[in-house]
């Protein structure tokens, strides 16, 4: 039994990659007139900052339709009079008030294009409302494919939740939804049935009923992801649990269906051991002060910040990726997951969706270490990646082009992206400076957003080498670096295949089970061995394909 759920999951898996809105493993997206809204940072978009979203939703569980409004306020960057805010085009507006009128706006796909009467002023701090109703998209395969999940729990009550990485928070609330447009806080008012409860990210802050509903009010003090906004309503109960640092104690409130809080109080402290983990790492957890919490969803899961989200059913052998998870048997693989994004993601975001290998590629890379430091073995780290390795397919590369809302969320861009780091790891052959690189790297752009070039600036700094050869082949181009080699008695000869001109990478033999560092370029060269020498690439350690030549 056993078995076959757990094929399934991986099924489910393959299957979501192709089905992600942006994100098939063997094409590039086309740019489409609404990824180039969505996409590109225009004058009605750059022209503005937002500082804070106030969220207001009314739910009408028996219709499936959401019915609110959005405050939005901004900081104007240069004189404007017409601005872009962004709701999918299935959402009516019925008004956009300022100042006790309401505005022009007009709507082309997803973008919404508002006229104000008169300029606003480089500078000037402003506020306008946007109300808006419908019944927002259904999630095909969440969290791949997004949307709204209204599904029942074990005893048929209602339980509900979104998920948006890539379809955008505008499919469920007016925003301007480009991933560097965080709000410096956020507040959410969910309204709903007064039986349930309904959760945000971020820390409680108010509970009100009003006749037969009561409105949960959530407020996230940091720069939060739109994605990462969620509201997940269901018959939930708190799971207290703390977590102590420094002598101070932080509370974590977890949220579960009330028939799971025993299981969730002994099964969710392990997160605890998550969080330590990636401080030692990759620098200090961010949230403190809007503390962290796992909420139960009907679906896998998904990083929403400090608010994470956890459907893998509380088992250490529940799989969600490959076989090696519930090999190991150690710890969630869903929570150490999404927790991870709490720094890759959430944390320092990718400064375009293109390059969220930052978000993808250096969490699952971050698992291996995890079990590389819990079981300290290097060998165990290895063996993990390598149970990934062949759901590698190299069909485009893991970074497209900026600026057409191109969530990059292939297969690759985990599993390539987890390799890539591996191999330069080996590459810069100096564990003390790999490890630096990560955590300084983390630490510097805490909060912030990042883009490979500048992962590549501080490989680079901290080497006093010029690794970007390595980034143009690994990132920008989705063929894999082949070294094509061939023996005689007296010498071993090899080169680069199918790379670029610039790619120098050096790669490491074992020569008679002794390592041997080679240099090869795209010409052959040799080096000299005895006779009946066996020569194997360090394939374990580099991710390179390998052709002999007879
Ligand atoms: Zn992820």
């Amino acid at each position: 039994m056993k078995k076959i759920i757990f094929s399934f999951l991986i099924c489910t898996f393959l299957l979501c990659q192709e089905n992600r809105p942006h994100g098939s493993q063997y094409k590039l997206p086309e740019l489409t007139p609404n990824n180039l809204l969505m996409g590109y940072l225009n004058e009605n978009r750059s022209s503005y900052r937002v500082s804070f979203y106030d969220i207001n939703i009314d739910f009408d569980l028996e219709n499936k339709s959401i019915n609110g409004f959005v405050t939005i306020k901004a900081e104007s960057l240069n004189d404007l009079r017409k601005l872009q805010i962004d709701l999918a085009e299935n959402l009516n507006i019925s008004r956009i008030s300022y100042k006790d009128i309401d505005l022009d706006f007009s709507r082309e796909y997803d973008a919404v294009l508002i006229d104000f009467p008169d300029d606003i002023k480089k500078g000037a701090i402003f506020e306008f409302t946007v109300f808006y109703n419908g019944i927002p998209q259904d999630a095909d395969n969440p969290p791949w494919a997004g949307g709204f999940t209204w599904s029942k729990d074990k005893e048929e009550r209602d339980w509900i939740a979104v998920s948006c990485e890539g379809e955008g928070a505008r499919i469920w609330w007016p925003n301007k939804d480009h991933i560097t447009a965080e709000g410096d806080s956020v507040k959410m008012s969910y309204t709903v049935p007064n039986s349930m409860v309904a959760v945000g990210n971020g820390k409680l802050t108010n509970v009100f009923s009003d006749n037969d509903k009561t409105t949960y009010e959530w407020f996230v003090r940091n720069p939060i992801n739109n994605y990462n906004i969620s509201v997940q309503i269901g018959n939930y109960v708190a799971v207290q649990d703390t977590f102590i640092k420094n002598g101070d104690v932080h509370i974590m409130d977890h949220y579960v269906l009330d028939y799971n809080s025993e299981l969730a109080s002994n099964y969710f402290p392990q997160s605890k051991e998550i969080i330590r983990f990636y401080e030692k790492y990759f620098g200090d957890y961010q949230w403190y002060d809007d503390g962290y919490k796992l909420v139960e969803v009907p679906y896998l899961g998904m990083e929403h910040q400090s608010a994470v989200t956890y459907g893998n059913g509380f088992s250490i052998y529940n799989g969600v990726r490959s076989d090696s998870w519930p090999m190991y048997g150690v710890i969630d693989p869903l929570i150490i997951h999404e927790t991870g994004h709490e720094w890759f993601g959430n944390s320092v975001t990718a400064s375009d969706p293109t390059h969220i290998w930052i978000h993808e590629g250096l969490q699952v890379y971050s698992e291996a270490i995890y079990f590389e430091d819990k079981f300290n073995s290097y060998e165990v780290g290895v063996h993990y990646l390598n149970s990934i390795k062949n759901r590698i397919v190299n069909k485009i590369p893991i970074v497209g082009n900026e600026n057409e809302n191109h969530w990059a969320l292939h297969g690759d861009t985990y599993m390539k992206g987890a390799w890539v780091m591996h191999t330069l790891r080996n590459v810069i052959n100096d564990d003390k400076i790999w490890f630096e690189i990560l955590k300084e790297f983390m630490i510097e752009n805490a909060k912030g957003f990042a883009n490979t070039r500048d992962f590549f600036d501080k490989v680079n700094e901290k080497t006093q080498m010029d690794y970007w050869y390595f980034a143009e082949q690994y990132f920008y181009t989705p063929h894999q670096p082949i070294l094509e080699y061939y023996q005689t008695n007296s010498e071993f000869f090899y080169k680069w295949k199918d790379v670029n001109e610039n790619f120098t990478m050096p790669l490491d033999l074992l020569v008679n089970g002794a390592k041997k560092r080679i240099f090869p370029m795209k010409e052959y060269q040799s080096i000299s061995i005895n006779k009946h020498s066996q020569i194997e690439v360090m394939d374990w350690n580099f991710y390179v394909g390998q052709i002999e030549k007879k």
